[in-house]
């Protein structure tokens, strides 16, 4: 039955039945279930991942439902992670689903992300985000930036020491002093693709892309080739 389930993903030349079989043994770590880390959750699962924990401790408004593809008017006022747990698990019950209903903080993200295979960014906040990259390179974790702003997305595997991390990139991502930041519906289902297509690149042992930017409204894709900041504070080599 599983092997049916999976049959014409496997029929992927990039992933195999080898390749399906790995990622049945990967543990992923999503912090952030909003519109990035809902939709890449409801992905990862689909696509056969072994385990996955999803970290958030929101509960699910109106304003949330424009962008997101698991939550539903009569998920208002539950906790995120909690509904994600419940509707994901019955999606694939092969795949071990887990809420975690906290707040990340700089004391409890290392109990959280250790046993990760690959954490996912569903923050939309440069401060966790700084947070998680402190963590994947003190620990060898890899992750998987991703951020939403109007019509544009950015997407970055980051392998520790490896390639350039979060740090590095800094100057290149853009600034917003908006309380609310604007997004089109339709872009963190597309963004959160990326986002999982390059964590599963990850699993499998290849090489992430470098910073991918779409911009879903004008139809501009690109990828970045950007070098590690030698003289980085936090993946320099020292
Ligand atoms: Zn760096």
């Amino acid at each position: 039955m599983t092997k049916d389930r999976y049959r014409r993903q496997a029929l992927v030349r990039e992933l195999g039945q080898n390749g399906q079989d790995m990622l049945a043994t990967k543990h992923v770590v999503v912090i952030g279930g909003g519109g990035l880390g809902s939709n890449s959750a409801n992905l990862m699962v689909r696509m056969g991942i072994g385990s996955i924990d999803i970290i958030d401790y929101d509960s699910v408004e109106l304003s949330n439902l424009h962008r997101t593809s698991v939550f539903s008017e009569e998920d208002l006022g539950k906790s995120k992670a909690l509904v994600l747990q419940e509707k994901l698990q019955k999606v694939n019950m092969n795949v071990r689903a887990k809420a975690i209903n906290q707040r990340v903080t700089s004391e409890n993200i290392r109990a959280f992300v250790s046993d990760a295979d690959v954490i996912i960014d569903g923050t939309d906040s440069v401060p966790l985000r700084l947070l998680i990259n402190e963590e994947s390179i003190r620990h060898n974790i890899p992750w998987v930036y991703a951020g939403v702003y109007e019509t544009v997305g950015m997407v970055m595997g980051i392998l520790p020491k490896n390639t350039p991390c979060f740090q590095c990139i800094t100057q290149n991502i853009p600034k917003s002093t908006m309380k609310e930041i604007p997004v089109l519906g339709s872009l963190p289902a597309t963004i959160a693709s990326i986002q999982c297509n390059e964590a599963i690149k990850i699993l499998l042992g290849r090489h992430p892309k470098g910073l991918i930017i779409y911009d879903v409204w004008n139809q501009c894709f690109d990828s970045m080739n950007i070098q590690r900041n030698p003289s980085c504070i936090t993946c320099g080599r020292k």
